[in-house]
């Protein structure tokens, strides 16, 4: 057999509205509370979309915020489970840039929003991507109980982790506004109207 045999390559892309959802906003959102309201505002249009789940991130300079990329979940869109918001906007931000390291030497320090805490496969990835801030709107259990998303076996001490490695969390940055987003996702699932994917 010869290689490749069926794939050689895979694509997690953004869908098109997102770009529509962006023409309105500007290069660079100096307040982060700005930043943490775009992804609320993209993780709510992103389920209604049917891409997947309600979860949006950005990568942007910490002291300018100016976005580099924003990624939302495109499990359901690329049938690619890996296609978190967080791994999304991380490897757009990473391709823009021509650069595996986003704390690099040399480089402005990079943070990556989230409209929540990253799962158990998004903690990895943003723990070494070189960003130097985590900025999420909120975390704990509720994204589960309203979403019914198993988030995996984060360790309890996820944010000391993170810090332990020179990466600063900030949490709680518009916790209800993302609470509000997964309330209407939940209406939406309870309704029979959306796919929620986990794998087992
Ligand atoms: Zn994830």
């Amino acid at each position: 057999m010869q290689f490749p045999p069926h794939a050689s390559s895979f694509q997690i892309a953004l869908p098109g509205w997102v770009a529509a959802e962006l023409a309105d906003v500007p290069d660079a959102l100096p307040e982060r509370q700005h930043r943490v309201a775009l992804v609320n505002r993209l993780a709510a249009r992103n389920w209604r979309e049917g891409n997947g789940g309600p979860f949006a991130a950005l990568v942007a300079e910490a002291e300018t915020g100016r976005i580099v990329a924003v990624g939302v979940n495109v499990v359901l869109s690329t049938g690619i489970t890996s296609g978190h918001a967080e791994v999304t906007a991380l490897g757009l931000a990473q391709a823009r840039l021509g650069r595996w390291n986003l704390g690099a030497e040399g480089m402005p320090e990079h943070e990556l929003v989230v409209n929540w805490r990253p799962c158990v496969q998004c903690y990895g990835a943003a723990m070494w991507s070189g960003i130097t801030t985590l900025a999420l709107a909120g975390s704990g259990d509720e994204v589960e109980e309203l979403t019914t998303f198993d988030e995996g076996p984060m360790p309890e001490n996820w944010a000391g982790e993170f810090e332990r490695r020179g990466i600063r969390v900030l949490d709680g940055l518009a916790k209800e506004d993302a609470l509000a987003v997964f309330r209407e996702y939940r209406a939406a699932l309870d309704a029979g109207k959306i796919t929620v994917y986990n794998a087992r």
